[in-house]
């Protein structure tokens, strides 16, 4: 016998096996709209401009690889908090936020979690339904008890925003609400401005710990458009979380480079609470890895490469919108029995097709065309080349 005879198999990562099995899969015109990451036109990852630039610079500069301190590079977790809030915004002037570096969003969510237990005696979360399946699993490895709120309604496409905020009115005070700022993984439909007001609201009201999680800002509607759910919590003056990925943002997937923030009340309570982080930090993984972060600060820095950043991301924003189109219209081109116009409604890296799990798989044996079980795609992995293939093969299987 051996001490393992009780570990079972985990299973694979849903997706995570899409992405293996398209690898292998030898059709020619296979399209891989499963995993979400953004590819160019040409099908490929990007190296943006800025980050090959400062590479260049930082290998030139030849630094030694000395340890960062616990809550990362300085001018990094500034930058972000500019990013962010805005750069006048009162919460950075007043030092009310406490900013940590982290392995990734994936990173920022865990240290927020496990800090959170910490405080919180009975710790519990909730999730849009549905969500990015990690939020669930990262929130009960810390302890949480996790349940869900209404969000995307199957029947209209839309958010039954109703049913949302009537579920948390009903919160017991301290519940962890997990939002996505923007750009919603895995349905691509978002609160309006308006609706966020009403979000703000009920969390002050109910006393819920709002955590907002930020992972494609910019590839909504802008950098600033996109943070305006942040802006207005941070108005609003209650304590709340935000965490931010510049996986997708620059580009930068295996660097893991995020950041964590925490809103509080005072300058004094950020600084208590920074502390607290760094313990969370410290027993973790001791200290951030340094590449991405140094990146990230140079070009949140210099005032040239941030508006070479905004370019590139304005680049990156337009292509998946031109996706959208270019889909919805093929569909209809192609005659297809479903309206998908509302593909071009939708924000950021992914879509809702609305297609059955049937008819997600029947794409995938029959045309090599992946997408999620869920009948998620990632429209910022279409291109001119394959996206009349992929209108021609979902027509197919409605
Ligand atoms: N949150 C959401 C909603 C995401 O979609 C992702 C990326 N899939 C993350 C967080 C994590 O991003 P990272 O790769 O930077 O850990």
């Amino acid at each position: 016998t051996s001490v393992f005879d009780v570990v079972e198999m985990a299973p694979d990562d849903p997706i995570l096996g899409l992405n293996e099995a398209f690898k292998t899969d030898p059709r020619k015109e296979k399209v891989n709209l499963s995993i979400g990451v953004y590819c160019t036109e040409e099908g490929k990852v990007p190296l943006l401009k800025v980050v090959e630039q400062t590479e260049k610079k930082l290998a030139e500069a030849g630094a030694p690889h000395t340890y960062l301190p616990i809550s990362g590079i300085p001018a990094f977790t500034s930058g972000v908090q500019k990013l962010i809030f805005g750069p006048d915004s009162e919460v950075v002037k007043t030092k009310r936020a406490a900013t940590v570096q982290s392995l990734g969003g994936t990173g920022a969510l865990k240290v927020g979690a496990d800090f959170l237990a910490t405080v919180l005696k009975n710790p519990e979360a909730v999730v849009s339904a549905p969500t990015w399946q990690n939020h669930v699993a990262i929130f009960e490895s810390a302890g949480f008890k996790v349940g869900s709120y209404p969000y995307y309604d199957k029947k209209t496409g839309e958010i039954d925003f109703p049913a949302m905020l009537e579920c948390l009115k009903g919160l017991k005070k301290d519940t962890v609400v997990i939002l996505h700022a923007c750009c919603h993984n895995p349905t691509g439909v978002d609160l309006t401005q308006e609706q966020w007001a009403q979000v703000v609201e009920v969390c002050r009201d109910k006393g819920l710990i709002p955590f907002l999680d930020i992972a494609y800002q910019g590839f909504g509607a802008g950098l600033n458009e996109d943070a305006g759910s942040i802006r207005q919590f941070a108005d609003s003056g209650i304590p709340f979380f935000v965490s931010n990925s510049f996986s997708k943002s620059f580009s930068l997937y295996g660097e893991r480079i995020g950041a964590l923030t925490v809103v509080c009340k005072s300058e004094e309570e950020a600084k208590r609470v920074n502390s607290k982080l760094k313990s969370v930090i410290r027993a973790n993984y001791s200290n951030p890895p340094a590449h991405g972060a140094k990146i990230v600060s140079a070009v949140l820095n210099d005032p040239v490469l941030l508006q070479q950043w905004h370019e590139d991301l304005k680049g990156m924003r337009e292509r998946i919108k031109e996706m959208r189109h270019l889909l919805a219209e093929a569909l209809k081109k192609e005659g297809a029995k479903v309206d998908f116009s509302f593909i071009e409604d939708q924000h950021g890296m992914f879509s809702f097709s609305r297609l059955t799990p049937e008819q997600v798989q029947r794409l995938k044996d029959e045309f090599g065309v992946y997408a999620v079980k869920s009948g998620r795609i990632c429209v910022a992995s279409l291109n001119k080349a394959n996206v009349a293939y992929t209108a021609k093969a979902i027509k197919e299987v409605l």
